[in-house]
């Protein structure tokens, strides 16, 4: 049987675009090494940030906009609590990338964000420390995914819809035929009119003609046992993130399971994300253990899970979507740079709109392959 498309890779963007798919009511099949929301990838750890005064590049805001409504919307159909609104707090200095960036992104496209006074900040979140040094951003209108919940939520509906989703079956590789696409699995072959790749710290290898060099960075999550009166969410800690000259650190409230810290900056560089060592890594662990003593003194020292996961950044660290150079029947999502979660709803409706010629649902055009020649 042939479908109209198939999805290579069904976690955060390929889930999206499997829902999406057959919510146009295309004939659609997803297909997955692993089971829904694993810990192999990229998109496991309970949390991912989500917010719209992008310090990266404002140009990301249209693409943000389309993809509030669009897990507002998951949200809506589902009746889970898949995006929670805490706020983010950012702390650097005013001239550092981080809050030079956010408020670039807020004046631009007009974003609320307020400034929180010294005075203000110990009242309101007297579980950080104060540091002369940086001053405080906050955007209101920002907070935190459930990111194996967002997965597990869009591949339900898209089956409810009518899709087709297979999992532990890994994919061998596929080509371009006169009519269409062929995949071929360890379990068999497929056929289908468009294909859409999505396979995350995988894509080099599903998408070996791409051209642009793609690196793998091990990241560690780390989660401390807090006292839920300062650190908890249900007191209105919020997210945050904080810029130290070059490095970057930043974490989620406690929602009964530990304050969660990780380093946005740094990471070793790895070959195979299926043979990299999941093990605490003791470099990683010191420089958490130090950002916790600097930022949070009130929480403890003791260590509750630890968890590894990867970052595919491209060579700008800007996401890669775009058909494939020379096909309109292949589209991608690659490189997204440890940054590419929040946008994963709209991403996968683009990529859609993509394969079927149609205009996508926020301009996309700034991260398309023509940057790299
Ligand atoms: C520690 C960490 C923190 C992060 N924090 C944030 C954040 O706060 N906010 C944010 O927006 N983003 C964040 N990110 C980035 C974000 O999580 C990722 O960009 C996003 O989840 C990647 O989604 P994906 O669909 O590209 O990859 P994945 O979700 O990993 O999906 C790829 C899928 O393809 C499948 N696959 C690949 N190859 C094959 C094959 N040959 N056969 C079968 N199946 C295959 C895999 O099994 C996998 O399920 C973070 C990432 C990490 C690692």
């Amino acid at each position: 049987m042939s479908h109209d498309l198939i999805i290579l890779g069904t976690g955060g963007v390929g889930s999206s675009a499997l829902f999406h798919a057959a919510e146009r009511g295309l004939s659609v099949l997803g297909l997955d090494r692993f089971p829904p929301a694993h810990d192999r990838g990229s998109s496991h750890g309970e949390t991912r940030m989500i917010r719209q005064s992008y310090f990266e590049n404002p140009a990301y805001v249209p693409l943000l906009r389309a993809s509030y409504r669009l897990w507002d919307e998951l949200v809506e159909r589902t009746g889970e609590a898949l995006f929670q609104r805490t706020g983010v707090a950012y702390f650097g200095r005013p001239e550092g990338g981080l809050l030079s960036g956010v408020q670039a992104s807020s004046e631009t496209h007009g974003i609320a964000i307020e400034s929180v006074s010294a005075d203000d900040f110990e009242t309101r979140w007297p579980g950080f420390a104060k540091d002369d040094s940086h001053e405080v951003l906050f955007e209101p209108d920002a907070g935190y995914l459930r990111v194996e919940d967002c997965i597990a939520a869009y591949l339900r509906e898209a089956v409810r819809l009518g899709a087709e989703h297979r999992h532990g079956e890994t994919i061998l590789g596929w080509e371009e035929s006169g009519d269409g696409v062929e995949v071929r699995t360890d379990r068999g072959s497929y056929h289908a009119d468009r294909l859409i790749v999505t396979a995350g710290c995988w894509a080099s290898q599903l998408l070996p003609d791409l051209g642009v060099p793609l690196k793998l960075l091990r990241k560690h999550l780390h989660w401390f046992e807090v006292d839920e009166s300062l650190y908890g969410e249900a007191s209105g800690f919020p997210c945050f993130a904080h810029e130290f000259g070059s490095d970057c650190f930043y974490g989620f409230p406690s929602a009964g399971a530990g304050l969660k810290l990780a380093e946005h900056t740094g990471g070793d560089e790895i070959e195979d994300p299926l043979e990299a060592s999941r093990e605490l890594d003791p470099t990683d662990a010191e420089r958490i253990e130090h950002y916790l003593a600097r930022c949070f003194p009130q929480a403890s020292r003791k260590r509750i899970r630890h968890e590894v996961c990867f970052y595919t950044n491209s060579p700008d660290e800007h996401y890669l979507v775009d058909r494939l150079p020379g096909s309109e029947r292949v589209a991608f999502a690659a490189g997204l740079s440890g940054h590419g979660f929040k946008n994963a709803s709209a991403l996968g409706h683009a990529l859609v709109d993509l394969v079927t010629g149609e205009k996508p649902i926020a301009d996309v055009r700034f991260l398309g392959m023509e940057r790299f020649g």
